[in-house]
């Protein structure tokens, strides 16, 4: 039986469980999925022994996407973002990636058809680990300009810093008027989640064409998709990111490309409603 799991601390709220192990048994794989709270002073002994353990790689959670990296070999997508979220075995050796980039966009292209940044401006709120998955993403997709919005303004200024001069800091009290001419607004701050403040801004100088998306999940609908969408623009939720993220982590340890299918889509969406 092969075996992958999901470390963190707590790991109680993972919802990688019901994906994985719903794509083992669409696929007829004998394996299993699991969930393993690793406490941060556990983690290097853990991931030694992660083969003895029965582990084909794991997926990495709060708080170890950055530590992790200092113990498993980092790709060129970990290294640019500088946190992993996936650990596989290869050539003997434990081999860090990250599928957060590709799940975006993935995600993106899946619930607005056709939808291109090449050559425009995007406006991202956040500067936390969610944003540069998102700005890479938009880097590689040939983005103008990437403005980012942040409460702290100078975390917003470090991942100028990291990623280059297409990166334009923005002022958290100015982000209204920057939306005039974007393609593209994605929240990737905690605001608007269960629980959190609401996110307050206005969508009145987006542009019509542009999309909205955001990476909340939980509510499944936040406000701010369901402003985009009373008022016209194409939307994209969180839940597709978390999906389409898993993706490449379950080919790596069981061998086989899983599709994110409604059926998928409703199973998970049913467990957010259920604890909500
Ligand atoms: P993080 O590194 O802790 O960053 C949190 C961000 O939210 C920071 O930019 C922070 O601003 C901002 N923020 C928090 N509270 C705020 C407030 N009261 N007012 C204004 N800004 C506030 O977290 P993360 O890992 O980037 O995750 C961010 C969000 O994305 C979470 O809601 C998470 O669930 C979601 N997410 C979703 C997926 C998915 O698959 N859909 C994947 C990853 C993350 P400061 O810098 O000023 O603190």
């Amino acid at each position: 039986m092969k075996r992958a799991c999901v470390i963190g601390w707590p790991i109680a709220h993972s919802r990688s469980p019901i994906i994985h192990n719903f794509w083992l048994q669409e696929l007829g794989i004998d394996g299993l999925y699991e969930k393993q709270p690793v406490k941060p002073e556990e983690l290097a002994q853990f991931l030694s022994s992660l083969h003895e353990r029965g582990y084909s790689g794991c997926n990495v959670t709060i708080p170890h996407k950055e530590a992790v990296f200092q113990l498993a070999k980092p790709d060129a997508i970990a290294k640019r973002l500088r946190a992993a979220n996936t650990l596989y075995f290869a050539d003997g050796e434990l081999q860090a990636t990250n599928t957060d980039v590709e799940g975006f966009w993935a995600s993106l292209k899946a619930d607005v058809p056709g939808f291109s940044i090449e050559g425009k401006p995007a406006m991202v709120l956040g500067a936390g680990g969610a944003a540069r998955a998102v700005i890479v993403a938009l880097l590689d997709a040939g983005a103008a300009e990437i403005r980012v919005a942040n409460r702290t303004l100078g975390r917003a200024e470090e991942l100028a810093g990291l990623f280059g001069d297409k990166i334009k800091p923005v002022d958290w009290a100015k982000k209204d008027q920057a939306l005039s001419d974007v393609g593209l607004l994605v929240n990737t701050t905690a605001l608007g989640m269960e629980g959190q403040p609401s996110l307050e801004i206005s969508l009145e100088n987006l542009p019509p064409k542009a999309a909205v998306s955001d990476l909340i999940y939980v509510p499944l609908q936040t406000r701010l998709i369901e402003a985009a969408q009373e008022a016209g623009h194409p939307v994209s939720g969180g839940l597709g990111m978390l999906l389409h993220q898993a993706v490449r982590g379950f080919e790596l340890w069981f061998g086989k490309r899983p599709q994110v299918t409604p059926a998928l889509r409703s199973l998970v969406e049913a467990d957010v409603r259920r604890k909500s």
